[in-house]
């Protein structure tokens, strides 16, 4: 059975490091079942209740994998379009036969760029501070929708 949950998180790295967080905005408003955020968080927060708190690690294999060696490469300047803007975090699709992704730029050596295609988080352990803010069954739109509405959720 899907449920909708809202949630406050604090996500920090292993070290304590502040990443991300929820706190001064609408808290996060989910519907379980969905994907709509990493299997080893939902895993744990679908078995919690409203106003529950708890600390919830989740390893990189369940939240955005290991980092991919092939996905870290370097290619030259003249590679790029004269217009692009070659700055170390810039990002940008790539969508070529052996490519596809939003690649980052990571590190500019001369002509040399540096670009990683893994996203920023993989290989991390995640750390989510969570505390539970609502917990009910999900209207036949938010069902038929696949995602909850409201403060948090969609707007449409
Ligand atoms: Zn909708």
């Amino acid at each position: 059975m899907q449920n909708i949950i809202g949630f406050h998180y604090t996500l920090k790295d292993k070290n304590g490091e502040i990443m991300d967080s929820s706190r001064g905005r609408p808290p996060m408003l989910i519907l379980t079942g969905a994907q709509q955020i990493v299997p080893g968080l939902e895993k744990e927060i679908i078995g919690m209740k409203k106003g529950d708190t708890k600390t919830v690690i989740v390893a990189a294999k369940d939240a955005y994998g290991p980092v991919q060696e092939q996905l870290m490469m370097t290619v030259q300047r003249s590679q790029f379009p004269p217009e692009a803007d070659l700055t170390v975090g810039v990002q940008f699709r790539v969508n070529n036969d052996d490519q596809q992704g939003i690649f980052t730029i990571a590190k500019i050596d001369g002509d040399n760029i540096h670009i990683d295609g893994n996203h920023p988080m993989a290989g991390k352990e995640l750390h989510f501070d969570i505390e539970i803010t609502e917990k009910r069954m999900p209207s036949p739109d938010e069902l038929a929708h696949g995602h909850a509405h409201g403060p948090g959720g969609a707007h449409h």
